[in-house]
């Protein structure tokens, strides 16, 4: 089944009859070539691109729950690349590249807006670190402009300017910056995976990885065990529990990160907004919700529910830099569970079990990174070798200290402060 202009006019015209499911319902095989545990964004794209790129398709995707049901469909959508650190910013530009091109990929619209991210500045020394952040981003090919503040105030005049305790002296706009449809990004790749022979297994818990003389064989599952030469953990907030089972003990904190919605409203925000002197960004959905978030609530927790203070904080972030958001009415908050990497950076690499690979530690930021890592990850399992603009998240960083990408403390322990 194709999406076209065409085919949703048919269809509108002919009482939407025609449309057919995204993907299969298989039940799991005995053996695979690879297995992916993880139904999120990462490991669906991975799926895809195996597919796609290694003309693998003896794949299955294992997912706990359903497809789209963990963090691919419940984040603040931002999609930027605009990283500071080599390492982090060759994989970031390579991922914005195949957002890019990713609806014509996929044939499925995943809304993918580059309305353009602006993060303020507040002092001269912000101002100076965004100024070499816009470097490195022009350097690495991507798109940076340094606002001052009335090139701001041209762009965002809601902010307050005037009766603030924290001035804005100006932004760096990175106009290729901006959102996507979370859940669409899901079931795009898992159409897109499904069509290329990829069995998606929902409700197919992992409970086991099998390994004998340091080599995988399988997993064991609420579905019954499954053979495999590969497996790939991509769990996100769960990379700890499931990297466990193979007997590894991750540099990975699992911590809470919340987000809050409000009731639909008349476009009024147009950008990606970001203070710098809270925890506070926002943009507005195409539903017309404001979408704005925070940081961590910074302990360590697999309870997917929020603590109140950072509420209390974000609101008041968003108070002092927006006043007119305390008459919208917040609709909805919830909170997702990170896995959090001591240097904020994220892992993509083999194990020292012959055959498992891991893609874990996206903190944050993971959504963006959603096709970069499949691709990345995907070509590490199909050849053996490093992507490029994956090269540097190697796992052993942590352990030699050798090759931390820290970029600006945003690790499970910040250093901000
Ligand atoms: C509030 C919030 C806001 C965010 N905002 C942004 C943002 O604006 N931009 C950005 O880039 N990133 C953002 N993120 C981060 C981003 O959402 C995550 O980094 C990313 O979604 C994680 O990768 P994933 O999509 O693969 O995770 P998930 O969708 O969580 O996928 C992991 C999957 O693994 C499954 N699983 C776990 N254990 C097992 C098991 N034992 N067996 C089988 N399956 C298992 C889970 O059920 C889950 O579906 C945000 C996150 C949150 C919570």
């Amino acid at each position: 089944m194709k999406f076209s202009g065409w085919r949703v006019l048919r269809e509108g015209l002919t009482g939407n009859a025609g449309w057919t499911p995204h993907w299969r319902d298989p039940e799991p095989k005995a053996e695979y070539d690879a297995v992916i545990i993880g139904g999120g964004g990462h490991g669906l794209s991975t799926a895809y691109y195996l597919a796609k790129n290694h003309g693998m398709s003896n794949i299955a995707v294992l997912e706990k729950g359903y497809i789209g049901g963990g963090n691919v469909g419940r984040n603040t959508t931002i999609v930027r690349a605009n990283y500071f650190l080599q390492g982090n910013s060759e994989f970031y530009s390579h991922s914005l590249k195949l957002w890019e091109g990713l609806e014509g990929d996929l044939n499925y619209n995943v809304m993918h807006s580059q309305r353009g991210l602006i993060n303020l500045f507040h002092s001269d020394g912000q101002r100076d670190a965004f100024v070499r952040r816009g470097n490195a981003m022009v350097n690495q090919g991507d798109d940076a402009v340094l606002l001052d503040r009335d090139g701001v105030r041209k762009l965002l005049p809601y902010l307050d300017f005037e009766n603030t305790r924290f001035p804005i002296y100006g932004g760096l706009l990175h106009p290729r910056g901006g959102t996507a449809r979370h859940d669409a990004v899901a079931w795009g790749y898992a159409r897109g995976a499904d069509q290329r022979g990829v069995d998606l297994l929902q409700n197919c818990e992992v409970t086991g990885i099998d390994i004998e003389n340091g080599k995988v064989r399988g997993v064991q599952t609420t579905r019954g065990a499954i053979r495999a030469k590969k497996v790939g953990i991509v769990v996100a907030g769960r990379s700890g529990q499931v990297a466990a089972m193979a007997g590894m003990r991750l540099p990975i904190e699992s911590h809470v990160l919340q987000a809050f919605v409000t009731e639909g409203l008349k476009p009024c925000i147009d950008h990606v907004v970001s203070f710098g002197m809270g925890h506070f960004y926002i943009s507005q959905s195409d539903k017309g919700g404001l979408v704005f978030g925070g940081d961590l609530d910074f302990y360590a927790s697999y309870a997917s529910r929020g603590n109140l203070p950072m509420v209390e904080h974000v609101m008041e972030a968003g108070m002092t830099l927006m006043p007119m958001i305390g008459k919208a009415k917040v609709l909805r908050s919830w909170g997702g569970i990170m896995d959090m990497t001591p240097d904020g950076s994220p892992i993509i690499d083999k194990t020292d079990t012959e055959g498992l690979f891991i893609d874990c530690g996206w903190c944050y930021g993971g959504f963006k990174a959603v096709p970069g890592s499949g691709y990345s990850f995907a070509h590490l399992m199909a050849t053996g070798s490093h992507h490029a603009p994956a090269a540097k998240f190697r796992l052993d960083r942590f352990r030699t200290g050798v090759g931390l990408i820290d970029e600006e403390g945003t690790g499970s322990q910040h250093n901000l402060h």
